[in-house]
């Protein structure tokens, strides 16, 4: 079989630390669970550790749902170097047909709000269905290389053991753009292993909430009762973004001010612009610790899927996010080539003094500097 090596040309020239992932002792070797948890991760197969698989491997211990390939298939997406970039892309472009059969939910919430609590009793609940479970995390602000899910090793201990579900801490830091790539190419690297929810938890730092959406088909955003919007940093915006509100922690004293939260939520909403076409965004209330609502909420998430695949709003819009993520590519590479270019940079300071003091229009000295980019 020829097979055509085609790199894109969207890799920045001088990619930065967004391209870049510190491959660390014990990651490439390719198990998904805790530090110290070994015992509870499945068997390993037949791959020795250090042997580099083959395209063909990669692939087909993906499809075959080989945990500790897609966590190798995961590492080499993450990796900066060019060889490895080529290969994960045409390991990519071997699976995407097998992608796509999921249902993708982001979560977002302030922290401390009970995200990845819930992330554990949501995905326990869906194990416990018969689902397969994938846990991602986009976190631009992740410098250690097992991120901020894993971080804490308390988080989401009993999902971490479970086989029927696979979690996967944010790539390291980079650009959100650098980082939502990884984590984009992660979500179909689940689905062709046959995972069909994948759950995709946001680290409230401004954009990325926004990132997340963009990639998810249901997007949820967890409240808590009594904080006040400002305290947790929810705006309009990012309610227009939710496909349902739900206040966690109602549970003991806290469950009448978490029905009253829901109520204003309810009312507030009533205003906002849905998120979705022909889906009404709705509050609800949960508890991630005594699992009231868990199941609540899944009904639904179930339900937004029904409604929207039938009405083609589900295909439409990963339609439009697949496009959309192709220029977002662009966009990054062309803004990277730009600021990069030397023949750029030889006039930039003097432009920009020139425009500071009032000598050049902003818009003559845009032409300028794209002359210069597109000439020297
Ligand atoms: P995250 O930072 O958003 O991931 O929040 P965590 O899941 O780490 O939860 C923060 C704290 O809230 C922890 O101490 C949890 O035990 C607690 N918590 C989470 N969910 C609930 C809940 O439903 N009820 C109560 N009472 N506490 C909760």
């Amino acid at each position: 079989m020829t097979r055509k090596h085609h790199k894109p040309d969207w890799v920045p020239e001088n990619a930065g630390a967004e391209f870049t992932t510190s491959v660390m002792s014990g990651v490439d070797g390719g198990h998904d669970g805790l530090p110290g948890q070994t015992r509870q991760v499945p068997p390993r197969t037949h791959i020795p550790r250090r042997r580099r698989l083959t395209v063909d491997e990669y692939v087909a211990g993906v499809l075959s749902g080989d945990r500790n390939v897609m966590a190798q298939a995961i590492t080499l997406i993450e990796s900066n170097a060019a060889a490895h970039f080529d290969m994960a892309q045409e390991v990519l472009r071997q699976l995407i047909p097998s992608t796509g059969n999921s249902i993708r939910v982001g979560i977002t919430g302030v922290p401390g709000v009970g995200k990845s609590t819930f992330i554990e009793a949501l995905g326990l609940h869906l194990c416990e269905q018969g689902h397969k479970v994938a846990v991602l995390a986009v976190d631009p602000s992740s410098t250690v290389t097992r991120g901020s899910i894993l971080g804490d090793k308390t988080r989401m201990e009993l999902l971490s053991r479970d086989l029927r579900a696979f979690i996967r801490p944010s790539p390291s830091a980079g650009t959100l753009g650098g980082v939502a790539r990884k984590s984009r190419e992660t979500i179909l690297i689940c689905e062709a292993a046959g995972f069909d929810v994948i759950l995709v938890e946001t680290v409230g730092v401004g954009q990325s909430e926004t990132t997340v959406r963009s990639m998810v088909d249901f997007f949820l955003l967890l409240m808590l009762a009594g904080a006040g919007d400002e305290l947790q940093g929810i705006k309009k915006g990012i309610m227009e973004l939710a496909d349902a509100l739900l206040v966690n922690k109602a549970d003991g004293d806290n469950k009448v001010r978490a029905n009253a939260a829901r109520a204003d939520y309810n009312r507030a909403l009533h205003y906002l612009a849905p998120a979705t076409e022909g889906w009404r965004t709705k509050a609800y209330t949960c508890s991630a610790v005594s699992g009231d609502g868990i199941g609540a909420i899944w009904q639904v998430i179930k339900e937004f899927h029904q409604q929207i695949t039938a009405s083609g709003v589900f295909a439409k819009r990963r339609q439009r996010q697949t496009l959309d993520w192709v220029y977002s590519m662009v966009e990054e590479h062309l803004r990277t080539s730009f600021f990069n270019h030397s023949g750029v940079g030889n006039i930039r300071a003097a432009v920009e003094q020139a425009v500071i003091e009032g000598h050049l229009p902003p818009t003559v000295a845009a032409q300028q500097l794209i002359h210069q980019y597109e000439n020297y």
